[in-house]
C-alpha cells in the first residue's frame, strides 16, 4: 500500500462502514483510522468497540485530514455528505464509497463538483448481511467477497491502484466494471432477488386466517429463499429509487418468466415446465463454473492420479462401456432439430458431450437429463432454434465448436462460440473457409482462432467442396450447414473419416447420398424423432478386447459396441493377431451398426499390421502395443505417424514404457518393432495420456509384478469409471488421488 496514506477518514460507521474501519485498522494498510457517523453515540461505540482509532468531531477538520475518504452512508444521503465535504477536500484526497447503486452517486458527485476529482473512484462490497450499524462490525465480512470498482473516466490510475490494494488487504477479490455495467448487473442479481422476497414474504403474512401457519410449517426452502427480507427496509427503499430503470427492467423479464410458467401451470404444458426447470438448474449448476471460464472441464492437470495395477488375473463376465464420444454430441444435435420427443439411452456423461448439451439449451431446447446416461430431447424442428441468451461457451470440445458453427452460420439469429483457453489455440479456419464460400458470415480471431462470431440471416447456397484434410468435422459442419443452403451440399473426402453425421441423419430419416467418397445432403427436408441407445464407444471397449486377448482364462463380452465399418480396424487386426473373437447380436441402431463382442482368450501371434488398417484403429494402437508385447514373435508398426501428435507422442511413450517393464521394442519414425515376450513390474509415465495410462493397466495382467501407472487424471474425462469396471471384469488395479 502506498506509503503516502497517513489518515482514513470512515463517513457512516453502520455495517459496512464500521466492518471495513475494523478490518483496516486491524491490518494497518491504510494508516490510522478515523470514524465520523451523524449519531455521535454509534461514533463513541466505534472508538470504544476498537473499531476505528480517533473518533471525529468535527468533519471539517476529519475531512481535511484525510488522505483518503471512504463514504459509507446509505445511498441517498451520498449528496448531502459530498456537498458538506466538498468545501475541505485536498486536491490529492482520494475518495470512495461503498454505495449499493453507482450511477445516481455519479451523478451526485457530478452535482456537487464543477469536475469531479481525479481521487474519485466509485465502488461497491457485494458482501453484507441483514444486520446494520457498527454493533453489527466484522472484520471478516468482505473475506472471499467480490468489490467492485467503477472507475470514471476522469479516475487517476493511482486511486485506482490505491482502492484496489485497500479492498485486497480485506481479503475481497477487486473487480473492475464500468458504472451502467454495474447497475444492471446489481439489478439482475441483488435488487431483483430482494425484490421478490420482500413480496412473497409480505404477500404470505397478508394471507388472511392462515399466514401463522404458512410461517410455521415453512420449511428450509422457504427460509433460505426469504433471508434478505430481513434486510433494512430504507437501504431497499432507497436503492429502488437509485437504480429505479435498470431494477423496473428486471422486474418486467421476470414477470413475463413468471406468466409464461403461470400460463404452463394452468394448461398442464410438461414441456414449458419443465423446460423452464431443467434450464434453471443446469444454469445454476454450471453458473459458477461459466464465470471462471472452467464449465464443463475440470482441470484435471492440478490433480494426481496414480493407478497400481497388480500382476496376473483374468477377465470374465459381460460388461457395458461407456457411450461413443461422436455419437453423444451428434445425437443432442439431431435430436435438437428434429420434430418430436427424441429418447437417448447411453449418452456419455462426459465433458464435451455435456457442453454441447448446453448449447442446445441455451438456444432454447428443453433437454431432459441426463441422468444415468438418459436424455430426453424435446426437438424444435430444423428451423426451431432460438437466439442465445449470450456466446455458446462449449469447453475444451472441438467438436461441439466445429459442428455448431456449421449450424449457426445458417441461423437467422446472431451467435458467438467461445471455449477454454486450450481451445481458443485450436484453428477454426478449416470450418470457417469453406462456410463463407458457402456465404456465411464468420468472424474469428487472428490465425482463424476462436472465438467465432457468427452473422445471422445469411442466405447459404449448397456448395461442393473437396477437403484438403481428412477431416469428420469439417466433413460434418458442411453437411449440417447443408440442411439450410440452397440447393445440394456434398462434401469429398481425401481418405476415410467416421460417417457418424451421415448415418444418424439417415437415422433421423433425412435422406443423405452417398457416392463413393462423396456424401451430399439437400436443404428443405425434415428430421423425425427418434430412440437412440448410444453404442459403446469402440475405442474404451478396446482395453478390455487386449485384456481378453492376453490373458490366460479370460472369456468376456463386451455389450452393445459400436461396429461403424470406420471404426473396427482393432477387431480385423486382433484377429489377424490370433484372437478368438466373435460379433453377436448384430443390428443398427440409429443408423448405426452395434454388436456385442465376445472375446475369449487364444494365444496371439506378431503380425506386420496392415497399413490400411491403420487409420481404422489409430486409437486404438496403445492397447495394440501391449497386445503385441504378449504376442509370439515379432509385430511391426508402421504409417502410423499420426501416433506421434496425439494427446501425447504415443509412439515414444509406448516405447518408454514397454521399455521400463523390460520388454524388446524399437521405435521408428511411423510405429514400433515389437518383439513378444515377458513383461515385467515398473513404473511407467502416461505423459497425461489417458489411453496410455488404461494401456498400461491392462498390460499388469501379463505382469510379472506390480505396474504404477502416473498422472492418470485425465482417463476421467474420456472413460468415467475406468477403475472400477476393470476392477469388475478382473483386472486388480487400485487408484490412489493426491
Ligand atoms: P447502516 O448499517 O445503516 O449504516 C449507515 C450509517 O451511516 C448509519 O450509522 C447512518 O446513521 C449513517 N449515516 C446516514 N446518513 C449520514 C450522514 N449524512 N452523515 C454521516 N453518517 C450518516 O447501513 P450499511 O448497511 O452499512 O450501508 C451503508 C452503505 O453500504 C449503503 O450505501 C449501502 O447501499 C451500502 N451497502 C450495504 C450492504 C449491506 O448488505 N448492508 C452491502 C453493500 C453495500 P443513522 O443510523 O443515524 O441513519
Amino acid at each position: 500500500m502506498s506509503q503516502g496514506i497517513k489518515n482514513t477518514l470512515i463517513i457512516g460507521l453502520g455495517l459496512i462502514g464500521g466492518s471495513l474501519a475494523k478490518v483496516l485498522r486491524q491490518n494497518r494498510c491504510c494508516g490510522q483510522i478515523i470514524g465520523f457517523d451523524r449519531d455521535p453515540e454509534e461514533t463513541k461505540l466505534g472508538l470504544s468497540s476498537g473499531v476505528i482509532d480517533v473518533a471525529a468531531d468535527s468533519l471539517a477538520d476529519a475531512v481535511s485530514q484525510a488522505d483518503i475518504i471512504v463514504l459509507a452512508v446509505p445511498v441517498k444521503a451520498m449528496e448531502k455528505v459530498l456537498v458538506d465535504i466538498a468545501p475541505f477536500i485536498a486536491e490529492e484526497t482520494l475518495i470512495t464509497d461503498v454505495g449499493s447503486t453507482k450511477a445516481n452517486v455519479v451523478e451526485a458527485a457530478k452535482r456537487v463538483f464543477d469536475q469531479v476529482p481525479s481521487g474519485f473512484v466509485p465502488g461497491h462490497p457485494i458482501a453484507g448481511s441483514e444486520k446494520s450499524g457498527v454493533a453489527a462490525a466484522d472484520e471478516h465480512l468482505f473475506e472471499q467477497h467480490k468489490i467492485i470498482l467503477t472507475p470514471l473516466a476522469e479516475s487517476s490510475s493511482y486511486a485506482v491502484k490505491v482502492f484496489t490494494e485497500m479492498w485486497a488487504s480485506t481479503g475481497a477479490e477487486v473487480l473492475i466494471m464500468d458504472v451502467e455495467k454495474h447497475d444492471e448487473v446489481l439489478a439482475a442479481t441483488s435488487h431483483l432477488p430482494h425484490m421478490l422476497a420482500f413480496s412473497l414474504v409480505d404477500t404470505l403474512a397478508q394471507e388472511q386466517g392462515n399466514n401463522t401457519d404458512i410461517f410455521r410449517y415453512a420449511a428450509g426452502g422457504f427460509r433460505d429463499f426469504t433471508r434478505i427480507a430481513g434486510s433494512d427496509p430504507t437501504m431497499w427503499h432507497d436503492i429502488c429509487l437509485a437504480n429505479r430503470d435498470a431494477l423496473l427492467a428486471q422486474l418486467d423479464r421476470y414477470t413475463s418468466g413468471l406468466a409464461k410458467l403461470r400460463a404452463a401451470i394452468e394448461c398442464g404444458d410438461s414441456e414449458t415446465m419443465l423446460g423452464t426447470f431443467t434450464r434453471a438448474r443446469a444454469a445454476r449448476e454450471h453458473f459458477s463454473r461459466i464465470l471462471s471460464g472452467t464449465a464443463y472441464s475440470q482441470d484435471m492437470s492440478n490433480q494426481l492420479v496414480t493407478f497400481r495395477a497388480q500382476p496376473g488375473g483374468s477377465v470374465s463376465g459381460k460388461i457395458r462401456v461407456p457411450g461413443d464420444k461422436s455419437i453423444s454430441h451428434r445425437s443432442i444435435m439431431l435430436g435438437s432439430l428434429a420434430d418430436g420427443v427424441t429418447e437417448v439411452t447411453g449418452f456419455l456423461e462426459g465433458e464435451d458431450s455435456l457442453a454441447t448439451l448446453q448449447a442446445f439449451r441455451d438456444m432454447g431446447v428443453v433437454i431432459e437429463g441426463p441422468d444415468d446416461g438418459n436424455v430426453t430431447i424435446y426437438g424444435v424442428g430444423v428451423n426451431g432454434l432460438s437466439a442465445p441468451p449470450g456466446p455458446l461457451y462449449v469447453g475444451n470440445s472441438g467438436t461441439s465448436m466445429r459442428l455448431l458453427s456449421g449450424l449457426l452460420a445458417a441461423q437467422q439469429f446472431d451467435s458467438e462460440l467461445t471455449g477454454d483457453a486450450s481451445l481458443t489455440k485450436r484453428p477454426m479456419g478449416r470450418v470457417a473457409d469453406p462456410l463463407r464460400l458457402m456465404g456465411a458470415e464468420i468472424e474469428t480471431a487472428e490465425n482463424g482462432r476462436p472465438p467465432m462470431k457468427i452473422k445471422g440471416g445469411q442466405a447459404l447456397k449448397g456448395i461442393h467442396y473437396d477437403m484438403p484434410m481428412a477431416s469428420a468435422q469439417v466433413k460434418s459442419c458442411l453437411l449440417l450447414a447443408g440442411l439450410y443452403a440452397e440447393g445440394e451440399t456434398s462434401v469429398t473426402e481425401p481418405a476415410p473419416t467416421r460417417d457418424h453425421t451421415e448415418r444418424m441423419l439417415t437415422g433421423f430419416g433425412y435422406p443423405v447420398e452417398q457416392n463413393g467418397s462423396k456424401a451430399a445432403v439437400k436443404s428443405g427436408g425434415q428430421l423425425h424423432a427418434t430412440r437412440i441407445d448410444v453404442p459403446a464407444d469402440i475405442s474404451s471397449a478396446t482395453f478390455f478386447l487386449v485384456a481378453a486377448a492376453i490373458a490366460p482364462g479370460s472369456d468376456l463380452t463386451l455389450e452393445h459396441v459400436g461396429i461403424n465399418p470406420t471404426r473396427v480396424g482393432i477387431i480385423n487386426i486382433l484377429r489377424l493377431m490370433g484372437a478368438n473373437l466373435e460379433l453377436l447380436n448384430e443390428r443398427e441402431v440409429g443408423g448405426e451398426p452395434v454388436a456385442d463382442i465376445r472375446i475369449r482368450y487364444a494365444p496371439l501371434k506378431g503380425i506386420h499390421i496392415p497399413e490400411d488398417q491403420v487409420p481404422l484403429a489409430i486409437d486404438e494402437f496403445p492397447a495394440l502395443f501391449i497386445a503385441a508385447a504378449c504376442a509370439e514373435g515379432t509385430t511391426i508398426v508402421s504409417g502410423a505417424e499420426e501416433l506421434r501428435v496425439k494427446e501425447s507422442d504415443r509412439i515414444q511413450s509406448m516405447v518408454d514404457g514397454l521399455k521400463a517393464l523390460g520388454v524388446d521394442i524399437e521405435g521408428t519414425p511411423d510405429g514400433a518393432i515389437i518383439q513378444g515376450g515377458e513383461i515385467g513390474g515398473g513404473v511407467v509415465e502416461s505423459h497425461d495420456d489417458h489411453r496410455i495410462a488404461m494401456s498400461f493397466c491392462v498390460a499388469a495382467l501379463r505382469a510379472t509384478g506390480e505396474i504404477t501407472i502416473t498422472d492418470c487424471a485425465n482417463v476421467a474425462t474420456s472413460f468415467p469409471g475406468f477403475v472400477e469396471l476393470a476392477q469388475t471384469a478382473g483386472i486388480k488395479v487400485e487408484k490412489e488421488e493426491g
